[in-house]
């Protein structure tokens, strides 16, 4: 009975512990299996139900190595072996088949245990370790596209020691300094052998080591053959756990290409700049609100404005209207003046710093970024010069017609004259004749007699001057000092009542070369131009100033007469070298003495120019051409 009851309470004991196992081996994070002698499953923990995805009850008595396919069959006999022959617990990955199609990897260790009876156990542990070869399987993969990327990247990538040594490179940093091997590149000294200037590893370093980075730094390279080569570092500090930096890693890109794309930008840049900058047309660009953007140096010189004080400052109705700027707008936007956003030839005047009045031609475009109007571009063109041209040409047109009407003109009064002239000779004879019989006789009609000989005689001088501005008297040409000349006319008429109140200014250029020339005609014209002011200024006196001088093309010598007379009204001005016209009264003017001296100054290939302006005075210029082997 005691043994019974033993007996049943020792059974009891052996389930309970059983149960205890069970409760065990089901909390555990391994699975377990208990294999008999012919690998059928006697024990099986809940773990195991997992990894394989059978019920734990149908495990029970199935044969393990059915849960093996191929060599993991094999490994499994191996592991097998070794544990019956020693204690070591080696370790092997196995993979086991489960309820998908998949087989769950395990790392996997067997142990032996030989019961009292004699019976053989396999002890089987199994670690499920697919997702941690998952994880291991796709870092390397990543690790493999880094390193992919690493060696086939055209940048070049670093790993550099602190103290200045290379640890690993890509292959496009050896072909960015030109050397053939990594082993070459990794024995280089970084300060010593890289850097063309030294102190710039250092000051990379400070950086550096104060941010942790270092961003854009640019540095110069030496290539293996000595060349420079520009770099921008991008580099980031390594450290070790401490956070101790020990190393940098980071970008080197070869910047030449992009140097060499800014210089030459650049320089076309200033290329274009400097075209519109030497343009002799003034070129004004303007924003759309009409600020002045650009302003070349014809600009500056057309408007007197120094181009940095316009630019960025100015608005364009500094120089003209707003009207105006509104209505060149309008036309530029328009098409009946050229192309749409074109503008061709406008007349318009612009007003400089003097509030000078410029007469300008415009000709404008709009500067287009795709549809959107970006700027207006106008090029002045001053029209100064132009009309000054045209003017002299009409004059010259004037001055010929001048020309043929006096040698008609003087054809026609040297004809008179010479007509006139003997009837003349004879009247005076016999008056004269006449008048020695009335003196002898006493007849007081003496007296109108002595008249008839004086007008007779004064018409004996006006046909004289007619001749002479026929060009009928002889003429001799010489060489004329015309400052002599000017002396010479000067010494007569000064003591004269006529020019008593007029103070008398020589300005004469002393280096006057002589000039070919009739000293007499020459005297002649002088003295009827300071008559003639001399007249002008018999009202209020004055000042009368000759200057002489060489034209600036130094082709000629001139001769100015300038009065503060009376003027001569606009409306005369063209008249005043007609012959017999004059503005004096009877018996005072005989109106020849301007057309002779213009026939002289002709005869002598010269000029006359006259100015006045009305109640100021009047400004007489001759112009006498140098000849050829005196003059320049
Ligand atoms: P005259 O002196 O006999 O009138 P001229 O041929 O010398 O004849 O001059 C013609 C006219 O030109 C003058 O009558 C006068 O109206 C005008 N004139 C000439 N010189 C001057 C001058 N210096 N200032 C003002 N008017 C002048
Ligand atoms: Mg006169």
């Amino acid at each position: 009975m005691v043994t019974q009851s033993k007996t049943k309470k020792s059974g009891e004991d052996v389930s309970e512990a059983a149960q205890m196992f069970q409760a065990i081996a089901d909390r555990g994070e391994v699975g377990i299996l208990v294999l008999d002698k012919d690998d059928r499953i006697e024990f099986v923990n809940k773990m195991f139900s997992n990894i394989t995805g059978y019920q734990q009850e149908s495990l029970v008595g199935k044969t393990f190595t059915d849960f093996l396919i191929g060599e993991n069959k094999e490994v499994f006999e191996s592991l097998r072996k070794a544990c019956v022959t020693s204690t070591d617990k080696s370790r092997q990955v196995v993979e086991i088949k489960t309820t998908t199609s998949s087989q769950a990897v395990t790392e996997m260790c067997c142990a032996h245990y030989e019961m009292h009876s004699g019976d053989k156990k396999t002890f089987v542990y199994l670690r499920d370790i697919s997702v941690q070869q998952k994880l291991t399987k796709e870092l390397k993969e990543s690790e493999k596209r880094y390193r992919e990327l690493f060696e086939h990247i055209d940048q070049g990538i670093s790993i550099s020691t602190r103290e200045g040594k290379f640890i690993d490179c890509n292959p496009a940093i050896l072909k960015i300094l030109g050397y053939e091997s990594k082993e070459e590149f990794l024995k280089l000294d970084i300060s010593k052998d890289l850097y063309v200037t030294p102190q710039d590893r250092k000051e990379f370093q400070r950086l550096i080591e104060k941010d942790g980075y270092v961003k854009n730094y640019e540095v110069a390279f030496k290539k293996k053959n000595g060349e420079t080569i520009p770099i921008l570092l991008t580099t980031q500090a390594i450290k070790n756990e401490k956070g101790e930096v020990i190393g940098y890693q980071g970008l080197n890109i070869d910047i030449s290409e992009r140097i060499r794309m800014e210089q030459e930008l650049r320089e076309k840049h200033g290329f274009l700049t400097n075209l519109l900058e030497s343009s002799a047309d003034c070129i004004i660009v303007s924003d759309m609100r009409g600020r002045v953007i650009f302003f070349n140096k014809a600009a500056a010189r057309l408007t007197g404005y120094p181009t940095e004080e316009v630019i960025g400052k100015f608005h364009v109705s500094k120089f003209y209207s707003l009207e105006m700027a509104r209505e060149i707008m309008k036309k530029l936007r328009g098409d009946e003046y050229g192309d749409r956003g074109k503008l061709e030839n406008y007349m318009l005047t612009v007003s400089g710093k003097h509030n000078e009045e410029i007469p300008v031609s415009l000709s404008a475009s709009i500067v287009y970024e795709g549809q959107k109007e970006l700027a207006s571009l106008g090029i002045f063109t001053d029209l100064r010069e132009k009309i000054k041209i045209e003017k002299e040409l009409q004059d010259a047109q004037v001055r010929l017609l001048q020309s043929e009407k006096m040698a008609s003109l003087g054809s026609l009064a040297a004809g008179v004259a010479h007509e006139i002239n003997n009837p003349l000779g004879g009247i005076l004879i016999y008056a004269s004749l006449l008048m020695e019989d009335f003196e002898a006789s006493k007849d007081p009609r003496v007296q109108d007699l002595q008249k008839i000989v004086e007008e007779a005689t004064r018409c004996k001088e006006i046909v004289k001057s007619l001749l002479e501005f026929g060009r009928q008297t002889d003429s001799r040409f010489e060489p004329v000092d015309i400052n002599k000349a000017i002396l010479d006319g000067l010494f007569f008429l000064e003591k004269q009542v006529l020019f008593h109140d007029i103070k008398i200014i020589k300005r004469q250029d002393q280096t006057l070369p002589f000039i070919e020339g009739d000293a007499n005609q020459i005297k002649q014209v002088f003295m009827n131009m300071m008559v003639n002011a001399a007249e002008a200024m018999s009202e209020g006196g004055g000042a009368f100033t000759i200057t002489t001088g060489i034209t600036s093309d130094r082709s000629s010598i001139f001769i100015s007469f300038q009065d503060e007379g009376t003027g001569i009204p606009t409306e005369i001005q063209s008249k005043i070298f007609d012959p017999f016209f004059t503005t004096k009264g009877v018996g005072k003017g005989t109106g020849l003495g301007l057309s002779t001296s213009y026939g002289i100054i002709q005869s002598h290939h010269g000029n006359i120019d006259v100015t006045s302006s009305s109640g100021k005075g009047t400004t007489f210029t001759i112009y006498l051409p140098i000849p050829m082997e005196t003059g320049r």
